[in-house]
């Protein structure tokens, strides 16, 4: 049985203020709903060192939303895994639709990310999703199994069950838009076929979240499908009390 994974994407959002009362709330609700499920938030770089000191010794792990592709250099702007690491960061997102959208990250880039974050110690959440052209054009299973080719083609064999994997429909990221959990949990499948070719035992293991609007009133729906292993969430991570309920979903409570 895997364990399910809610991760926090807080985005572009946040502040010194805001971010020490959304951290507190979130941590005193985990101790008070108990721990079954992996709970992390990835925060935007700067606030790496006041939600480090505010999570230690909780249940609560923190993470990033992205991390270079190089170990140290001339990459101005960037942060590299190493640095996370300083960190105690568990978790770096990689391939955000947003990056690739906004940034023109490649699979390769993407790829090349996994593996930083991977040799650093750090678990990639690898975000594969395809555009509404690309879903209403049938090319939906084509477009997330290329990209998560793409990741394990550069992989060790034994590395696959050190990464997560983030099923993103672009159209349903931030739109109030949800996949139904018949549409995700078929993703999720083929995604773990992919993941299964490469090491059988690892995509046993590998935990897959959805992404894409996922909210209090859609999470247990999604959760309970049986490749569902958790969620990506972005806006409902900005309000504790929406991230706690989608946390008790995946809980089964
Ligand atoms: C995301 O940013 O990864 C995401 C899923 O956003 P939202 O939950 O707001 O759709």
């Amino acid at each position: 049985m895997r364990r399910k994974l809610v991760a926090g994407n807080w985005k572009m959002n946040g502040g010194l203020a805001a971010n020490a009362v959304l951290v507190a709330d979130v941590k005193a609700g985990l101790a008070a709903i108990g721990g079954q499920a992996d709970v992390a938030v990835c925060v935007p770089a700067p606030y790496l060192a006041q939600v480090q000191a505010a999570v230690a010794g909780s249940a609560l792990a923190l993470g990033a939303q992205d991390v270079s592709a190089y170990a140290s250099g001339a990459y101005t702007g960037e942060v590299s895994a190493g640095m996370l690491v300083e960190f105690a960061c568990k978790y770096a997102i990689v391939g955000h639709s947003e990056r690739r959208a906004y940034h023109g990250e490649t699979d390769a880039l993407v790829a090349a990310k996994a593996v930083a974050a991977l040799k650093s110690g750090l678990t990639p959440i690898v975000c594969v999703g395809e555009t509404l052209a690309e879903r209403e054009a049938g090319q939906t299973d084509a477009v997330v199994g290329r990209q998560v080719d793409a990741v394990l083609a550069v992989l060790d064999v034994a590395e696959v069950a050190r990464i997560v994997v983030a099923y993103e429909p672009v159209w349903a990221i931030g739109t109030g838009k949800t996949a139904t959990p018949e549409m995700a949990q078929d993703v999720h499948a083929k995604l773990r076929g992919k993941l299964a070719a490469k090491n059988a035992a690892a995509a046993a293991k590998v935990q897959i979240l959805y992404g894409g609007s996922m909210k209090p009133d859609n999470a247990k729906e999604l959760l309970a499908m049986s490749d569902i292993d958790g969620g990506l969430i972005g806006g409902a991570a900005l309000k504790a009390v929406d991230f706690l309920a989608i946390v008790q979903a995946a809980q089964g409570n």
